[in-house]
């Protein structure tokens, strides 16, 4: 990419689609560049039933509709694996990737988070052999069985329902006696007669056999008493870290390393933006992703257009 554009956008989730959509619209040249699939982790998402204006749609079917809208006013999706970002004396950004860096006058960074590991023996040795950070994906493989998700907030909650339809059984270890899930989403959980929670242990260790995941060894933190959890599989929903290694030195992270920014989604350095699970204080939802791309088109079209 030699030309130099008015925005790169780096993501090519929601808000990365969205910010793509608007800065189109509003005449300048635009690049929305990713390795993977359009629409990220809605990718992943079984269902959405909480954008507004549908009533449900399967994640994949929502990200390919994003996608086509984009492309149906010419924002495609570049194939970039980005690795850093730097603000030149002129002024403009130079985006390195593995192939031809790109440059451009304003970058509108979204690219999202991922799952946080439990850091425990076992979790890296049997993830092709059982550990999981996606029911979506893998769920199918495990129907009739039994499996363990580990974690307490939405996402545990949710994708523990998921499975109890598909699985045997399901055991909810988590290290509190009380979930921070959304309440509508615990409400669905204890409603499910092949869930079970396993209140205040934490998973030392998972364990197996032949390469298979046997089940966790796990430690009540009230009681001071080990104990074993067999299953087939183990889902592991502890939290999300941020995208955010390209930002870093380049503009203000938190000490968690997501980006600071303001309510326009302006980070520390002028023309350089960041928006949904990469910024602070992210409500993690594709509507939210899709607003804060909207504010950061909005505001990098106002930027570019004075230089
Ligand atoms: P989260 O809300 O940060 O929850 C992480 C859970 O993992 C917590 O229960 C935490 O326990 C536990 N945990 C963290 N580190 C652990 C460790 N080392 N060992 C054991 N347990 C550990 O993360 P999330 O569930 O991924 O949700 C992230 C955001 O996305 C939230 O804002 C959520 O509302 C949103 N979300 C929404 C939906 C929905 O609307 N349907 C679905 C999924 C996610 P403690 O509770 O003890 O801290």
């Amino acid at each position: 990419m030699s030309e130099l554009l008015d925005v790169a956008i780096i993501g090519a989730g929601p808000g990365g689609l969205c910010a793509g959509l608007y800065c189109k619209r509003a005449g300048l040249s635009v690049a929305v560049l990713d390795m993977g699939l359009p629409g990220g982790q809605t990718n992943n998402t079984e269902a959405v039933e909480n954008y507004l204006g549908i009533e449900y749609i399967e994640g994949p079917a929502l990200a390919q509709q994003m996608a086509a809208h984009c492309a149906s006013i010419g924002v495609g999706t570049t194939y970039a694996n980005v690795q850093g970002l730097a603000r030149d004396d002129d002024g403009f950004f130079t985006i390195s990737t593995e192939d031809e860096p790109a440059r451009a006058k304003a970058v509108i960074a979204a690219m999202g988070s991922h799952p946080r590991y439990l850091g425990v023996p076992g979790e890296q040795e049997y993830r092709m052999g059982g550990v999981s950070y996606c029911a979506t994906c893998d769920g199918f493989f495990y129907r009739g069985k039994d499996v363990v998700v580990i974690g307490g907030g939405s996402a545990a909650v949710e994708e523990a329902v998921y499975l109890a339809k598909i699985v045997k059984s399901v055991r909810v270890i988590h290290r509190r006696d009380q979930l921070r899930a959304q309440q509508v989403l615990q409400d669905h959980a204890f409603a499910m007669p092949n869930i079970r929670f396993v209140w205040d242990t934490i998973v030392e260790e998972i364990a197996g056999e032949g390469g298979r995941v046997k089940g966790a060894k796990t430690l009540n933190k009230k009681t001071g008493v080990q104990g074993w959890e067999p299953c087939d599989g183990i889902f592991i929903y502890v939290g999300n870290l941020p995208n955010s290694e390209p930002l870093r030195g380049v503009c203000e992270l938190d000490e968690n390393g997501y980006a600071v920014v303001n309510l326009m989604m302006e980070t520390s350095v002028k023309g350089l933006y960041a928006i949904g699970d990469l910024r602070v204080q992210s409500v993690r939802q594709i509507a939210s992703a899709v607003g804060d791309g909207a504010a950061a088109a909005v505001a990098a079209v106002a930027y570019v257009n004075t230089l």
